[in-house]
């Protein structure tokens, strides 16, 4: 009998192994794949990382990230560029396993390639169910099994209507080409509808995708990502016959979205933790992790089930900062046009916002901020608007 069983070793799964493992409880983590494996992701990380206690990135990091460029429907690119670093680019593959191997060197036992399928709470434990039949038995259980969970969605109410969807391609190129986009982000709005299409530089490889919410792209945006493969200027004129991968992100959509049951919690992906406007998910399922190892730790010492502390901690830290970004997402998002004459022409709305990703400033103050500046000056923000809409040529 374990202290507690996980299920999916991503950066949530891993990081709750280790929190465990690393003071001593007896851990299992399972996952259906093999490390390193692939994940769909744009592997950026926020500087927030900076914030989790005990990890140290450096060996994982090729250069920090300074700012982007960014362009609206691939045109009309302009460079905002912080002093100070906004974030870090990694290889997800060499991340998430990393992840692992810290944690199996500090204790957890790990199984891989090993699907769970289900858990059953039994009198005073729970018993969780893999493929095959196979059972292990612990007091307590995470999932933390990522977006495709069936876990999460039969007990935990993971909801695909409520998703971001995406499509993503890795294109290998010579290090002398990416040596140069390093520290940079390419970030397009416009070309797809309710979301955004990137290009994520690292070491030999271009990360390249579009996402968007699903309810408003769903059936148009493969499309849409052919266009940006063809029409972006850092990828127009190349032969691409890399594979396409689809994945989801289930972005934040409620606080009242369940993530505790009897003897099991949710972290990270499985407990919809990813930020509705930019769809960054990493920081968040590692915080919501380290959370959920603490909760579990005090109802192992003081022998409960209440996981208070980690709904309490998802209230204060994650969710206000989630329905501030919901709402910029729907103003950027409905109005994208707008949004983007905006930055253009007032680069310092970005570098604010660098630091809404830094963690240094609040979302909602930032989200007050920018609709003050189209309430106080609604006839300069229509203005720009009607400029841009049918004056602007080229
Ligand atoms: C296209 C795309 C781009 C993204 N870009 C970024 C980005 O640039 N920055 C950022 O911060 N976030 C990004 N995200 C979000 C980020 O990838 C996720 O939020 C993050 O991976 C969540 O971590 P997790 O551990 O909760 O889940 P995951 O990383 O999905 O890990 C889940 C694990 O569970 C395993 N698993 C699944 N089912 C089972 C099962 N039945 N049994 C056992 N194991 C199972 C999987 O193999 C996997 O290893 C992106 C997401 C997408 C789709």
């Amino acid at each position: 009998m374990h202290h507690v069983v996980v299920s999916g070793l991503g950066p949530a799964g891993a990081t709750l192994l280790y929190e465990l493992a690393s003071r001593g409880y007896s851990v299992l983590g399972i996952d259906r794949e093999r490390f390193p494996r692939y994940k769909s992701c744009g592997g950026c990380i926020s500087t927030k990382i900076d914030t989790l206690k005990g990890l140290d990135l450096n060996p994982l990091i090729e250069t920090p990230v300074y700012g982007a460029t960014f362009s609206y429907r691939q045109d009309r690119y302009v460079d905002i560029f912080s002093d100070e670093p906004v974030a870090y680019n990694v290889k997800r593959d060499l991340f998430d396993a990393y992840l692992v191997e810290r944690a199996k060197k500090a204790g957890a036992t790990v199984i891989e390639g090993c699907k769970v399928e289900d858990f059953l709470e039994e009198k005073d434990h729970i018993r969780v169910v893999c493929e095959g039949g196979k059972s292990f038995s612990a007091r307590f259980f995470v999932c933390a099994d990522g977006a495709g969970s069936l876990v999460a969605r039969k007990h935990f109410s993971l909801n695909p209507k409520e998703f971001g969807i995406s499509y993503t391609m890795e294109i290998p190129v010579d290090e002398a080409e990416t040596e140069k986009m390093l520290g940079t982000l390419y970030i397009d709005f416009g070309e797809v509808p309710f979301g955004y299409g990137w290009i994520f530089p690292k070491k030999g490889l271009l990360s390249v995708g579009v996402a968007g919410e699903s309810k408003k792209c769903k059936g148009r945006l493969r499309q849409d990502f052919e266009k940006f493969l063809q029409n972006h200027k850092i990828l127009a004129g190349r032969a691409l016959k890399e594979k396409v991968h689809g994945w989801m992100l289930p972005i934040y959509h409620s606080d009242g979205h369940p993530v505790i049951k009897g003897r099991a919690l949710a972290v990270g992906d499985a407990a919809h933790l990813v930020d509705p406007f930019l769809g960054e998910g990493i920081y968040y399922a590692m915080a919501s992790a380290q959370a959920a190892a603490e909760s579990i730790m005090e109802a192992i010492e003081e022998n409960t089930t209440g996981f208070e502390s980690y709904r309490e901690y998802l209230k204060r830290e994650f969710y206000p900062e989630f329905r501030a970004l919901s709402k910029l997402a729907g103003l950027v998002y409905t109005h994208p046009r707008l949004w983007y004459r905006m930055v253009e022409k007032e680069p310092q709305i970005m570098l604010r916002y660098y630091d809404v990703i830094r963690g240094r400033r609040r979302a909602d103050e930032f989200y007050r901020w920018v609709l003050s500046k189209v309430i106080k000056k609604p006839w300069k923000v229509l203005r720009r608007w009607l400029e841009d809409k049918f004056l602007r040529t080229g």
